[in-house]
């Protein structure tokens, strides 16, 4: 079986309620491929995710921006996997760049998170990325792989898992990579499972791209064979969302 288009939106750390009934208005009016055809997932900041899971159409899902890495308890400031699951919230972002760079999470506590989400029935997306520094130097397919490998030494099912794979550089800059760019480095990973996971795994599991993904440029990209959806900032807050979600159409 093919793999499913998935298009996440990642709202980030922004929306007032105002602002969120708006993104809603647009999600639920807005003309969307099938279900067949396309996995729609957004993800609101915590504080809005009840009121947003209640109000959204239903072929649309929703995710939380992170999780605590182990059970909930005396962790101030968390949200355990735990919560999310008895909230109805199936998917959880991890490892975005922004909590690897600014929070200091590790490929270790990442790949931690994601075996523990996973074992509370939580469905990941699961971020890797290279910086500039990194991507100029070469070794964009070594810093992917060490990201995937801390991931891979702690999960047994790929199931519920897919990787978005997320330039630092083309993250919140407009400076979105090439097809050429994106696909190279999901064909690489792709190899990468079949070489260090399983060959199916590597052709069941969704790679996505994420990094100033817009209306306009997200046909080109999602028409490489490699490139299984997106993963949205900016974009996912404004009416283009749905362009996106539509462009594997
Ligand atoms: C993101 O935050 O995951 C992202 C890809 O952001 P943007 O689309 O704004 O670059």
């Amino acid at each position: 079986m093919g793999r499913k288009f998935f298009v996440g939106g990642n709202w980030k750390c922004n929306g007032t309620t105002d602002q969120v009934d708006k993104i809603v208005k647009i999600l639920n009016e807005g003309q969307i491929a099938s279900t067949d055809v396309v996995e729609v997932v957004v993800s609101p900041p915590y504080v809005f995710l009840p009121v947003v899971k209640s109000q959204l159409r239903p072929e649309i899902q929703v995710a939380a921006q992170n999780c605590w890495v182990k059970k909930g308890g005396a962790f101030t400031g968390e949200v355990s996997a735990e919560m999310l699951v008895n909230l109805g919230v199936p998917w959880v972002i991890l490892g975005h760049s922004e909590r690897r760079s600014l929070l200091g999470e590790s490929n270790e506590f990442v790949g931690d998170k994601v075996a523990y989400a996973l074992s509370q029935g939580l469905k990941v997306i699961a971020c890797v990325g290279e910086t500039l520094e990194q991507r100029e130097s070469g070794s964009t397919m070594d810093v992917v792989a060490a990201q995937t490998k801390a991931i891979a030494e702690r999960i047994k099912d790929w199931t519920n898992v897919v990787v978005a794979y997320e330039p630092v550089w083309a993250i919140g800059t407009g400076k979105v990579a090439t097809p050429a760019q994106a696909q190279e480095v999901h064909e690489e990973l792709r190899k990468w499972l079949a070489a260090n996971v399983s060959a199916e795994v590597a052709e069941s599991t969704r790679i996505i791209y994420g990094g100033s993904v817009t209306g306009a440029n997200c046909k080109e990209l999602a028409a490489k064979p490699d490139v299984d959806g997106f993963l949205v900032g900016g974009a996912s807050l404004k009416p283009e969302f749905i362009d996106i979600i539509n462009s594997a159409t």
